[in-house]
């Protein structure tokens, strides 16, 4: 299937540079884009094919988020916890581990459609989530898959396994992990954060990465309390602790926050191939501090931890608070939104080839062109511009509208599941 962008503007995500004419997107993971003089005939199409009227449309590569939490979607609105989080280990314990504990199978395949869908809208084609449903582990990582299948979005997903609910929880954890990479699926061994994974699991964890040729995805050094906790129980600092065990020999390895961090432990993640994710939002919202990424290294990537779906918002986000920690400048905030399809490519993973596209109807009120695109890009683009979004050459929204699944229907499903959860978590 080919589908035909005729008239667009394209600019290039790595080089910026501005091209006008008609694409054509190919399918599927081997796909890509061809530019073309002329769109051929009606009569030499294929019967799927189609052609979209791009005209003062801009076109360019869709977006990817490096860490979210598709279990949280449901959390939106709900009823204030019994007893009020004074602080970080509060606020996981009083919420989201009451949350996560509640969820069920057929809440997390809400939760996953639900956020597939903001994701699509929002012009995000890939997703890098760490998931986490201590009482419903079971193959609830192949139904986050089959929900972003079914809307489109590509994905590499983690159970965030730990200690905190107990040996039950964790072994599942830890084979639901072998299973769905075992089944073919891409994805990590997920860990929730060194205070709440004890050194059997952490050891088991490195060697199931190895087994099945991938990293590990763990929070680090959210707040201090992890390395107040890693200190007191292993006479260490969190990053030693992963440097230690192997974490930082696997290439694909993702490292969620890392805030709370010393100089060597910084500089263990400079020497590294892994990747550090950027929560700006979320690290605001909880309290928990910020810090200057530039001192990790060039390998950074920025996620929405949960809070929403929509990366174009994260990249402002971190683009103002780096005013204050890192005086980062556009160009800097620019490569660390696009620095997701780095990490995707370098390791190998599918889903994120040229053929993923968002189409903007952007509304601009002066000149746009590679030379102040960057100006464009972080104080005027924004997720009300995406107007169409193209998935490993699939069109998976068109004109603001999901394509792939009824929008109703899932954010019927999702208002019932929520009921549902926030009754459950009144008990
Ligand atoms: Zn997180």
């Amino acid at each position: 299937m080919t589908l035909y962008l005729k008239d667009a503007i394209y600019i290039d995500w790595n080089t910026l540079a501005f091209q006008s004419g008609h694409l054509a997107v190919s399918s599927g993971d081997g796909g890509g884009i061809r530019f073309l003089d002329v769109l051929p005939p009606e009569d030499e199409r294929g019967v799927d094919d189609r052609v979209l009227d791009c005209s003062r449309r801009l076109v360019t590569k869709s977006f990817g988020c490096g860490h979210h939490h598709i279990y949280s979607a449901l959390a939106r609105g709900m009823p204030a916890p019994s007893k009020i989080p004074h602080n970080f280990s509060e606020i996981l314990e009083y919420i989201w581990w009451h949350l996560d504990k509640s969820l069920d199978t057929e809440m997390i395949e809400a939760s996953a459609l639900v956020s597939a869908l903001y994701c699509a809208k929002n012009g995000v084609t890939f997703v890098i989530d760490h998931h986490a449903s201590p009482f419903a582990v079971e193959n609830s990582l192949e139904t986050i898959a089959q929900a972003f299948d079914r809307v489109g979005i590509s994905h590499l997903l983690c159970y965030e396994i730990s200690d905190r609910d107990g040996e039950g929880p964790k072994e599942k954890g830890l084979y639901e992990t072998d299973a769905f990479l075992g089944s073919g699926r891409q994805g990590h061994v997920g860990l929730h954060a060194s205070f709440t994974v004890g050194d059997d699991l952490l050891n088991r964890a490195v060697e199931l990465a190895r087994k099945h040729g991938t990293g590990l995805h763990v929070h680090v050094a959210e707040d201090a309390v992890d390395q107040e906790s890693c200190l007191k129980h292993h006479n260490k600092r969190v990053v030693e602790r992963y440097a230690e065990s192997g974490v930082l020999d696997l290439s694909r390895s993702i490292l969620s926050h890392c805030i709370h961090l010393d100089e060597k432990e910084k500089r263990l993640i400079r020497q590294s191939d892994v990747y550090v994710v950027q929560n700006t939002e979320s690290n605001l919202n909880n309290n928990v501090g910020v810090t200057n990424y530039r001192e990790l290294g060039e390998n950074i990537i920025l996620g929405t931890d949960g809070m929403h779906s929509d990366m174009l918002r994260s990249a402002k986000a971190a683009f103002l608070a780096g005013q204050a920690t890192e005086g980062i400048d556009m160009a800097g905030i620019y490569s660390r939104f696009r620095k997701v399809h780095e990490y995707i490519r370098a390791n190998g993973f599918v889903g994120d080839g040229d053929n993923n596209l968002v189409i903007l109807d952007y509304d601009s009120p002066t000149d746009i062109s590679a030379s102040n695109f960057l100006g464009h890009f972080v104080y005027g683009i924004d997720a009300r511009h995406v107007e169409s979004v193209i998935s490993s050459g699939k069109l998976i929204v068109e004109n603001k509208k999901l394509v792939t699944v009824a929008e109703d229907e899932i954010l019927t499903f999702s208002r019932e599941m929520g009921r549902k959860l926030w009754n459950k978590m009144q008990k």
